[in-house]
């Protein structure tokens, strides 16, 4: 894919990020944090490395875990993008981009922390919060 233009809600936090070609197109996360980040589930699409916001832009960050950073517009509030604290794996708000509905939602993750309330209609892959930190935990040699 190409370099897609985003931005927060006021549109002081400009960039462009590049959805990373992984076949799982967005994923839906349902975690507490990212339920209180977002105000919902936070629906995000891996771009890698690739986010260049503008100069000018009012980022704020909260390390909100040992390994995620949550970066965010200090003058609306936005929800922007969950990174790991390298910067290296980005996973960007989908609803930051002009067109959120171009992302097939292709997997939800931390699925047994999802309230009972809600649930999305499309058929996904889905992982539990053990199954996340089995895939994700730093591995010794
Ligand atoms: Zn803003
Ligand atoms: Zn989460």
């Amino acid at each position: 894919m190409t370099a897609l233009p985003g931005k927060c809600m006021c549109g002081a936090c400009a960039f462009t990020a590049t959805p990373t070609p992984d076949g799982l197109g967005a994923g839906a996360c349902h975690c507490g944090m990212c339920r209180k980040w977002s105000g919902g589930m936070y629906l995000s699409v891996d771009c890698g490395s690739s986010v260049q916001f503008d100069d000018d832009a009012p980022v704020g960050s909260y390390k909100g875990s040992e390994w995620g950073v949550r970066l965010f517009c200090r003058e609306c509030g936005s929800s922007l993008l969950w990174q790991t604290q390298d910067g290296q794996n980005q996973h960007v708000s989908i609803q930051a981009f002009e067109d959120p509905g171009q992302f097939e939602i292709g997997v939800q993750v931390f699925i047994d922390k999802k309230p009972d309330n809600y649930a999305l209609a499309a058929d996904t892959k889905t992982m539990t919060e053990a199954e996340v930190f089995a895939l994700f935990a730093p591995k010794d040699g």
